[in-house]
């Protein structure tokens, strides 16, 4: 399987993996850039953002809202935290399987 983030959905690749469903998987950054950077993965493959119709929005959705309760579960609700797509080389994606940075955790 060529796709990383695949590998580590099929579970062929190690992870740290922090939370787990039917449609998303949410693992630590191997190189964090925040206190807390994790990604949160479809674990049906989409390269970019721009491979999204319709037909995703429930998973969009689902993206957020998972985002949301675990930064909740982190207690981060009320630091605050960053959610970031990169989409394309240009906006610095680098993974070509969609993805959602959450980072957060510092001091401010
Ligand atoms: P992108 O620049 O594509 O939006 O972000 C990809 C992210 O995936 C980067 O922050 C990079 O550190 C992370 N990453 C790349 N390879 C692996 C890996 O094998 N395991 C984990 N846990 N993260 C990875
Ligand atoms: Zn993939």
């Amino acid at each position: 399987m060529s796709c990383v983030f695949c590998r580590i959905v099929a579970k062929s690749q190690p992870a740290d993996i922090l939370h787990e469903d039917d449609d998303l998987i949410v693992f630590k950054d191997i190189n964090p850039r925040a206190p807390v950077h994790v990604l949160l993965v479809p674990k049906a493959h989409l390269a970019t953002l721009n491979e999204v119709d319709a037909s995703h929005l429930p998973l969009l959705g689902k993206l957020l809202l998972t985002a949301k309760q675990l930064a909740a579960q982190w207690g981060l609700a009320d630091k605050g935290y960053r959610l970031v797509m990169n989409v394309g080389r240009g906006g610095g994606q680098v993974i070509d399987h969609l993805h959602l940075h959450f980072l957060g955790g510092w001091q401010r």
